[in-house]
C-alpha cells in the first residue's frame, strides 16, 4: 500500500509470520520504560493495554528506568499489572547529569532563541537530559548489559489491535534492526544544526555510510505542508520514537558511538533541542541497511495526538486510518508516504 494509508489494507495475522506463538520460548528481549513516579497512573493504562494485547500470551519482562528511586507504590502496582518479571533501575548519575563541557550561561542564552521560535520544552533541563539519554546511553545501562531487544513504551499509549506473534522473535528471525509505527516531520528550528553536525561527521566517516542507506529519504526536499522548511539539508521525518522495537547491538555499534559522542561534544541537545527520535532516524537512515527497518503496520497505536490504526478485526478501540483526533492540519506532520516512496514496505 504505498500511499502510506494504514487503512487501506486489511491486515491478516502478522502479515502470514506464524512462529513465536505463545508458549515457546522467549528471546534476549525486554519491554522498557523511563518514567516517573508521578506517571504511574498513565504506566498502568500502557501497561494494561500491551499486556492485553500481546504480553499476557509471552511474558517478557518489562524493565522501568527513573533519575530518582522509583516509589514503593509505584512498584507494587505495576508488578500487580503483569504476571512477568519487573525490574526497576536507577539511571547512574553521569548518565543523567548535563555533561561538563555544557556551559550553563549559553544554555540559558539559547533557551531563549528557542523559546522565540516556540519550541516546546525549551526551558525544561530535565527533557533535554531525556533525549539524550534516550539517544545515546539507555542501551548503556548495566541492567541491559546482556539484553538485545528492547520494546520502547511510554505512559498513557495505548495498543489497539491483538498481536498473536512474538514481535521480538520476528525481528531476530528477520534481521531486523529497528521497527516502528509512526513517522512526523518535526519542528525544523528545534534541529538547525543537527544536520550540519551530521555531515561534519559523514565527512570525517565515509566509510560508515551503509551503501543501502536512505539518505534520500532523510534529505527529501519537497515542499512540507506545515513548516515548509527543511532543517538545513535534513528533511525532520523521523520515526517517532516513543514507540520504538529495536536491537540494541545497532546502537552499541562503534559506528553509532562515534556518532553519538559527535553530535554529544556539538552540544546541540542542551543548545537546540535534538529529539532522540531525529538522532535515532538519522542513524538509522546513514548506517544501517534501510531493509532492515520495518512498519509494524499491524501494531495498533496511539501516543497523543497520533493514531496508527490498521484496517483489521483484531483491532478495537481505534478508526481504521485515521492519524489523528486533534486539529486537521496534523495529518499533514505524517510522513510515512515519504518513507513508502523512498524505502517500500520494510
Ligand atoms: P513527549 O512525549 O515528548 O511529550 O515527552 P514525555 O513527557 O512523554 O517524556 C518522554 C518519556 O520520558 C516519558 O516516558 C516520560 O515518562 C519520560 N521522562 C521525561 N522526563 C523525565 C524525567 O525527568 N525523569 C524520568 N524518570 N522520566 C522522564
Ligand atoms: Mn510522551
Amino acid at each position: 500500500d504505498p500511499s502510506g494509508e494504514p487503512g487501506g489494507i486489511l491486515v491478516r495475522a502478522s502479515d502470514g509470520y506464524a512462529p513465536g506463538i505463545a508458549g515457546t520460548e522467549r528471546i534476549n528481549a525486554t519491554i522498557l520504560a523511563l518514567v516517573r513516579n508521578e506517571e504511574l497512573e498513565g504506566m498502568l493504562q500502557s501497561m494494561q493495554d500491551l499486556e492485553r494485547t500481546w504480553n499476557h500470551k509471552f511474558n517478557y519482562p518489562w524493565t522501568f528506568f527513573n533519575d530518582v528511586p522509583f516509589s514503593e507504590e509505584f512498584k507494587r502496582k505495576t508488578r500487580a499489572a503483569t504476571k512477568a518479571e519487573t525490574r526497576y533501575e536507577l539511571i547512574p548519575k553521569e548518565h543523567w547529569d548535563t555533561p561538563s563541557w555544557i556551559s550553563d550561561d549559553l544554555y540559558k542564552e539559547s533557551v531563549k532563541i528557542l523559546e522565540e521560535n516556540e519550541i516546546q520544552y525549551a526551558d525544561k533541563i530535565s527533557y533535554h537530559k531525556m533525549c539524550r539519554w534516550n539517544s545515546g546511553l539507555f542501551y548503556k545501562h548495566p541492567a541491559l548489559e546482556h539484553v538485545r531487544y528492547y520494546w520502547r513504551v511510554e505512559p498513557n499509549v495505548h495498543f489497539f489491535c491483538d498481536i498473536d506473534y512474538d514481535v521480538f522473535r520476528y525481528m531476530q528471525d528477520n534481521n531486523k534492526t529497528y521497527g516502528f509505527t509512526i513517522t512526523l516531520y518535526d519542528a525544523p528550528k528545534s534541529i538547525p544544526t543537527l544536520w550540519p553536525e551530521t555531515a561534519k561527521f559523514i565527512a570525517q566517516h565515509p566509510e560508515y555510510l551503509h551503501p543501502n542507506n536512505a539518505m534520500a529519504w532523510l534529505t527529501d526536499a519537497q515542499r512540507r505542508p506545515v513548516h515548509n522548511e527543511q532543517a538545513n539539508g535534513y528533511s525532520t521525518c523521523h520515526f517517532w520514537s516513543n514507540f520504538e522495537i529495536g536491537d540494541m547491538d545497532f546502537w552499541r555499534s562503534q559506528t553509532y558511538e562515534d556518532y553519538f559522542n559527535h553530535l554529544d561534544r556539538a552540544g546541540g541537545f542542551f543548545y537546540e533541542r535534538w529529539g532522540d527520535a531525529p538522532v535515532h532516524s538519522i542513524a538509522l537512515g546513514l548506517f544501517e541497511d534501510r531493509s532492515k527497518i520495518h512498519w509494524f503496520r499491524d501494531i495498533g497505536y496511539q501516543h497523543i495526538p497520533f493514531f496508527n490504526c490498521p484496517n483489521s478485526d483484531k483491532c478495537k478501540g481505534c478508526i481504521t486510518g485515521r492519524f489523528t483526533d486533534g486539529e486537521a492540519w496534523l495529518n499533514k506532520e505524517d510522513c510515512r508516504p515519504n518513507w513508502f516512496k523512498y524505502v517500500g514496505m520494510g
